[in-house]
C-alpha cells in the first residue's frame, strides 16, 4: 500500500483519543478530555429538533446560516464590544477546529512562520504542519513567587517575531493552563503584531468560562488590531454541547477571505438544523452565561480541593475548565508514564501537559485534569485519589 503522505504521516493519535480509550478500557473516571457530561440548556436543544422537524435539513449557505450570522454579530457587539458585520466578517465552520485549520491553511505559506504560546492546543500545530510552515514556540511558564498566573519572558516573545512570522495565534482563556490573557499581555503581542505586520488568530472557545477576579479581553477590539484579527469561537464550551461542532471565526473581508477560502472545499457548509439552535443559544440573556461562569467556579473549587485534599498542588485556574498540577514528585519517566499510571492504576484519568509542547521530553512533568463534570462524577475522582500516595516533595 502507498505510505501516508508527508503532511500527516507524522502526526500522533491525538491525546484525547487515546486518553478517553485507555478511560473506558480501565473504567476511570474520565478527568481527561474536555467535555461535560451533561447536557446544556434545554431551549437550545428544542430548538435544534423544531429547526429539525420545520424541515431546516438541506445545505446551509457556505457562509453560514443568515439567521446564526447576525447572532454572532450580536453577542460580540454584546459580551465584548465587538463591531461585527454578519455579511461581511463571519464563517461558519464545523467547530472550532475547523475555523483555526481553514484560518492556518488559508494564511500560511511554506516557509512562513506560526508563533504559538506553548503549551498550545493540539491542533495548532498539526494545522500549521499540514500548512507547510513552522511552529515557533513561545514558553508559557507556570506561576512563581514573583508570578501569581502563568507568564510568558516577554524577550522571548520579542525573540520569537521576525520577518517570517506571519500568524500568532492567541488561545485564552487558555486550554490547558487556564490562563487569562491581561490586557497588558495584550496589548504587547497588539504592538508586536503591528510592527511585525502579522496576524492575530485568537481562539475564544472558553470566552464564557472566566472566573473573577480575572476578565476576558478580546484582542481584537484593542486600537489597530481590527484589521489585523480572525477571531474564532464556537457554541460547543459555551453552551455545553460540544458534540454539535458549530464554530466561527470573524475577520475583516481580507482576512475572511483566508477561512473562507479554505472552508469553501473542507467542508462547504456546516449542518443546518444545529446552527439555528446555536443562534437561539447565543441569544440568551444574560443571566444564563452570568450562571454557566458561576456553576464552572463552583466545580473549579470543588475539584481544586480534592487535588489538594490527595496531595497534589494545582495552579491557580482563571478561565477555562482545567486544573494543572506539577507530578514529577511521583518519580514517573514523564507526565506521559504518570497519567497512564493514574488512569490504570487510581481510575482517574488526565491529560499530560508534554503532549501539547513541540518538543514533549522538553515539557515540564504536569497533569491536566478537567473540571466539567457532573459532582457526582468529581467526587467519585475524589474518592479514588485519596488512594494516592504522594512522595514528600525532595
Ligand atoms: N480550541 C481549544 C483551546 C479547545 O480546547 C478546543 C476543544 N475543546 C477547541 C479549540 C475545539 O473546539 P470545537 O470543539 O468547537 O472544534
Ligand atoms: N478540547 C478538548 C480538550 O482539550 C478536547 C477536544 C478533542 O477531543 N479534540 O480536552
Amino acid at each position: 500500500m502507498r505510505r501516508l503522505a508527508a503532511r500527516v504521516r507524522g502526526l500522533p493519535p491525538t491525546i484525547f483519543s487515546e486518553f478517553s480509550a485507555l478511560a473506558a478500557r480501565t473504567g476511570a473516571v474520565n478527568l481527561g478530555q474536555g467535555f461535560p457530561d451533561f447536557d446544556g440548556p434545554e431551549e437550545v436543544r428544542e430548538a435544534a429538533v423544531r429547526a429539525l422537524r420545520d424541515g431546516i435539513n438541506q445545505y446551509a449557505q457556505g457562509a453560514g446560516s443568515p439567521t446564526l450570522r447576525r447572532a454572532i454579530a450580536e453577542h460580540a457587539e454584546r459580551f465584548h464590544h465587538h463591531r461585527v458585520d454578519p455579511d461581511a466578517d463571519v464563517t461558519v465552520t464545523a467547530g472550532a477546529t475547523e475555523a483555526l485549520f481553514d484560518a492556518l491553511l488559508g494564511l500560511l505559506d511554506p516557509g512562513d512562520e506560526a508563533i504559538l504560546f506553548e503549551p498550545f492546543y493540539d491542533s495548532y500545530a498539526a494545522a500549521v504542519g499540514m500548512a507547510g510552515a513552522t511552529v515557533r514556540p513561545v514558553r508559557l511558564r507556570p506561576p512563581d513567587a514573583a508570578h501569581a498566573a502563568w507568564w510568558y519572558d516577554a524577550a522571548e516573545l520579542d525573540g520569537a517575531f521576525g520577518p517570517r512570522t506571519r500568524v500568532v495565534v492567541v488561545n485564552s482563556p487558555h486550554n490547558p493552563t487556564g490562563k487569562v490573557f491581561s490586557r497588558l499581555e495584550l496589548e504587547a503581542i497588539a504592538a508586536l503584531c503591528q510592527r511585525h505586520d502579522a496576524v492575530a488568530l485568537t481562539d475564544e472557545v472558553y470566552e464564557h468560562l472566566v472566573y473573577p477576579p480575572a476578565t476576558h479581553l478580546r484582542l481584537a477590539t484593542l486600537p489597530g488590531m481590527a484589521e489585523r484579527t480572525l477571531t474564532v469561537s464556537s457554541g460547543g464550551k459555551s453552551f455545553s454541547y460540544t458534540g454539535w461542532k458549530v464554530g466561527w471565526a470573524i475577520g475583516p473581508p481580507p482576512l475572511r477571505a483566508a477561512v473562507a477560502q479554505a472552508h469553501q472545499y473542507v467542508t462547504f457548509a456546516v449542518a443546518a438544523p444545529l446552527q439555528e439552535a446555536i443562534a437561539v443559544a447565543l441569544r440568551l440573556p444574560d443571566a444564563y452565561f452570568h450562571g454557566l461562569g458561576q456553576a464552572y467556579a463552583a466545580r473549579r473549587d470543588r475539584l481544586d480541593g480534592s487535588l489538594r485534599a490527595a496531595g497534589l498542588q494545582p495552579w491557580p485556574t482563571e478561565g477555562a475548565y482545567f486544573l494543572c498540577a506539577e507530578v514529577s514528585r511521583f518519580g514517573h519517566p514523564s507526565d506521559d508514564a504518570f497519567c497512564r499510571w493514574l488512569t490504570a492504576e487510581v481510575g482517574v484519568a488526565a491529560i499530560p501537559l508534554s503532549a501539547f509542547y513541540a518538543r514533549p521530553d522538553l515539557a515540564p512533568q504536569v497533569a491536566r485534569f478537567a473540571f466539567c463534570k457532573t459532582d457526582r462524577v468529581l467526587d467519585e475522582a475524589a474518592h479514588r485519589l485519596g488512594r494516592l500516595v504522594v512522595p514528600a516533595a525532595p
